[in-house]
């Protein structure tokens, strides 16, 4: 079988990490039946799409590289392809013209409640010829849909359910205005788009029972479904934006990677044995919808952080540099990037996003004279400044490599017999402002002979200690 899948956002927000997680469960399961995966952006409520969330998904998309095939299909310029389909379910007997009120309408509603039975349309123009409309009204055209049987679904993660007919009313396909109801553009489009699976999130499940009637008074036949569990919170309930119901943008603007953002969403309902670590190449030959789980993931930021963190660690120091690189407000030199490329192997280790990477790397960056940390100035004693002071000369004539300079420093310390720490201490503070840094003469090698010697000075001008 031919495996052709669709992304389908309403542009009304931005790129959600719900429907990244669709968009990311559809396009694996393209690629790995080599099939494909379309995007389809459902601009019908033109009140409340924009271009600007159309853009938003886009990037989005792209960011994660969740790339489509084939060219975007909009679905506000199927419309006239929509009426010809509901004209052919005129024509067939398998819709037709109703020229209610809104007061009858109404008046069903209240009778409907009255009696405490669901609101369903009672379907009085089924029957009725166009002879008897009302003149003054135009008319919605509804699914002559079955009365008797019943619709059941097997879908791949719901497993098979059987909805009874009688439950579901005549619905609306075409508008008074002329307009196509959801229901009714989905089924065209992802007929027309030869769509072979649905995979979408269950708050689309009870359309999918609506959307299969359409299917057989088509004479079509309806695709696979997947409808996968929406993401909660921590807490079981609706996720929250506080919990991390946000647009994809916010991950990428704190810093998480789009790989680990794609590992993470493929582990929230779905799951390969106990692995947590999954790269793309392998869930690619591992993705398969029925390992999608029944119950809804709960969403947990510490989980996530800790993977991010993880491929933080394994990624290439340049382009690490070139992520942190637009974070400081400012062009960077390429001195200064020299410097961070430099430092990257021994800091990329202590920061879960990117912008911990990009707060933790600031300093070396900093124009003289740093700030330090007043805890790490109050350790700056008048015996660290004396022994910072008698170590410059041995340093300044140093050759400007980091064992050239830890042997040098180790030498010193014990013609003194003072332990490394004793030196490294008023080291660490004078060239990072801090009492915790990376490999101190990692950090000298990085920040060069000229501003570790400058840091050196500006420390020993400056800091009096306690
Ligand atoms: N446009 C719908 C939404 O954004 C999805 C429709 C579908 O996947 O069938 O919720």
């Amino acid at each position: 079988m031919n495996v052709t899948v669709r992304f389908a956002p309403s542009p009304t927000g931005f790129l959600h990490i719900g429907g990244a997680r669709t968009a990311l469960f559809n396009w694996l399961y393209a690629r790995h039946h080599g099939g494909s995966f379309r995007l389809r952006i459902e601009d019908t409520d033109r009140a409340r799409s924009t271009g600007e969330a159309v853009a938003a998904i886009i990037d989005g998309l792209d960011w994660l590289g969740l790339h489509w095939d084939g060219d975007i299909v909009h679905q506000s310029e199927r419309q006239p392809r929509h009426a010809e389909v509901v004209r052919q379910m005129l024509a067939s007997g398998h819709a037709y013209r109703a020229y209610d009120s809104p007061e009858e309408l109404e008046a069903m509603r209240q009778k409907a409640k009255a009696e405490g039975r669901s609101i369903r349309y009672d379907g009085v123009w089924r029957e009725r010829g166009t002879g008897d409309a009302p003149s003054g009204i135009a008319p919605v055209i509804r699914l002559k849909a079955p009365r008797d049987g019943a619709t059941t679904i097997h879908d791949h993660v719901q497993g098979e359910v059987t909805v009874a007919n009688a439950q579901l009313d005549d619905l609306i396909l075409l508008r008074a205005d002329g307009t196509p109801t959801y229901n009714l553009s989905v089924v065209v489009d992802d007929h027309d788009m030869a769509i072979s699976h649905v995979i979408r999130g269950d708050d689309h499940f009870t359309n999918a029972f609506r959307q299969t009637q359409i299917y057989r008074a088509l004479g079509w036949e309806a695709p696979e479904f997947a409808h996968v569990p929406l993401i909660h919170g921590p807490d079981g309930a609706k996720l929250s934006k506080r919990q991390g119901a946000l647009g994809v943008e916010a991950y990428r603007d704190t810093g998480y990677l789009p790989e680990a953002l794609r590992n993470y969403l493929l582990r929230l309902g779905w799951s390969h044995g106990d692995d947590e670590i999954i790269s793309t190449e392998q869930a690619i030959r591992w993705f398969d919808i029925d390992a999608i789980g029944k119950s809804p993931a709960r969403f947990d930021f510490a989980k996530l952080a800790n993977l991010n963190g993880r491929y933080i660690r394994e990624s290439d120091d340049a382009r690490l540099v070139d992520l942190i690189a637009p974070r400081y407000g400012r062009d960077l030199t390429g001195d200064e990037r020299a410097r961070l490329l430099l430092l990257m192997p021994h800091v990329k280790s202590r920061a879960k996003t990117i912008k911990e990477l990009a707060d933790i790397t600031k300093v070396y960056i900093s124009p003289r004279p740093i700030p330090i940390e007043p805890k790490a100035a109050a350790s700056f004693d008048p015996a660290a400044r004396e022994l910072l002071n008698a170590l410059t000369p041995a340093l300044s004539d140093s050759p400007w490599l980091a064992a050239e300079l830890e042997s040098r420093v180790r030498g010193f310390a014990e013609a003194r017999q003072l332990q490394l720490a004793t030196l490294a201490q008023p080291l660490r503070v004078a060239l990072t402002g801090s009492a915790n840094s990376p490999p101190i003469f990692a950090v000298m090698a990085a920040l060069g002979r000229e501003e570790t010697m400058g840091r050196i000075r500006d420390a020993l001008a400056t800091l009096s200690g306690i």
